[in-house]
């Protein structure tokens, strides 16, 4: 007869590993991590380098409000924010983080630097880290305002996550979409995106550029030509809705719809399904359009609260609001002129 396993507490940074490695799939979770603290330290300009699909680097710089030196001690320790005080506080947050596990995730799970500067310092500080932790005191040197974070050999500790991330191009062409994802959104927002050692950029978008140039950047012409505003208002529902859609001119062999609720980009399974019925109307089969939608609901309808790697979010009146987008997206599609044309010829 066999006997029952002994019950051990797996060590420390086996548990932290594994729960870092949770947080952080692939490259392009630390990445969006990253990005969503440069836009919540109200940077203007955000510059990416990658090397090696982001397994090998990782970095961004951004022009943003900078870490305080003091901070740099516990920075990358496990639920350390400035972000958020007090659970109540989740039902009307503005920023994107808030639970302090993005760093302390890459900490983990490959070699961490930051070098940040404020506007107050009169020169920047260097800090490197290992397992959440500062591994000396921080180095003054040059720099400008900002923070630079530099993520090198991404599960280099890890080794059957880096089995499955075989393909670097692969891993660069999920980077590269959720940049652009990104850079459509906060189109105020300058972005960059390049291969290290390469001059040109993969994706470049000026800062102050409007959501259609950088469509058109980013998607091509062939898609911007195309594109339809919406905006529409539901006092009610208590729902903004801004979108640009693509009319029946374009196609394409599958949908690409970037959606953001309340400036996190995110899934909704409802509203996918709503937006190809509007379309399976207009546009033959196997055809799709092209959206980005943004909603802003109110902040105390929406589950934030979810785990960093869930992009389904929930929120309340999920139908009503689904409806909404379709009549919206159906009254821009029918409003057309050249629609109304074709429509009442077929
Ligand atoms: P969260 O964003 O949930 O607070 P993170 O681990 O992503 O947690 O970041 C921890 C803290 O580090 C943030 O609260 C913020 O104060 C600081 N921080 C991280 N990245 C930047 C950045 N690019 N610019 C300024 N501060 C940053
Ligand atoms: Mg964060």
């Amino acid at each position: 007869m066999s006997k029952p396993g002994v019950i051990r507490k797996l060590d420390e940074a086996v548990i932290n590993r594994i729960a870092a490695g949770e947080v952080i799939q692939r490259p392009s979770n630390a990445l969006k991590e990253m990005i969503e603290n440069s836009l919540d330290a109200k940077s203007s300009d955000i510059q990416i380098n990658v090397h090696g699909g982001g397994l090998k680097l990782l970095q961004i710089q951004d022009n943003g409000t900078g870490i305080r030196k003091e901070d740099l001690e516990i920075l990358c320790e496990r639920f350390t924010t400035s972000k958020l005080e007090k659970f109540e506080d989740l039902s009307c947050i503005a920023t994107y983080g808030f639970r302090g596990e993005a760093l302390a995730s890459i900490s983990h799970i490959a070699h961490l630097t930051i070098k940040t500067k404020t506007a107050e310092d009169k020169c920047a500080f260097k800090a490197s880290y290992a397992d959440s932790r500062l591994l000396e005191q921080p180095k003054p040197c040059a720099g400008n305002q900002g923070t630079q974070i530099t993520v090198e050999d991404l599960f280099y500790n890890v080794a059957t996550r880096r089995k499955t991330l075989k393909s670097s191009s692969e891993e660069f062409a999920k980077l590269a979409d959720m940049v652009g994802r990104y850079a459509i959104h906060n189109a105020r927002v300058g972005f960059s995106l390049r291969k290290q050692g390469e001059s040109m950029a993969v994706i470049r978008t000026p800062p102050n550029s409007s959501i259609v140039d950088n469509i058109r950047s980013i998607y091509g012409n062939a898609v911007s030509k195309e594109i339809l505003e919406v905006e529409e208002v539901d006092q009610v529902l208590g729902v903004k809705l801004k979108g640009c859609i693509t009319n029946v001119g374009y196609t394409a062999k599958k949908l690409t719809f970037l959606l953001f609720i309340n400036n996190r980009l995110v899934e909704s399974l409802a509203l996918r399904k709503s937006i190809e019925q509007v379309y399976s109307v207009y546009l033959q089969k196997n055809c799709h359009p092209f959206l980005y939608i943004s909603l802003e609901l109110d902040p105390r309808t929406v589950d934030v609260n979810v785990h960093p790697t869930k992009h389904e979010v929930t929120f309340l009146y999920e139908d009503k609001i689904a409806d909404k987008v379709r009549s919206a997206i159906e009254a821009k599609l029918l409003g057309n002129n050249a629609l109304k044309h074709f429509y009442t010829q077929t």
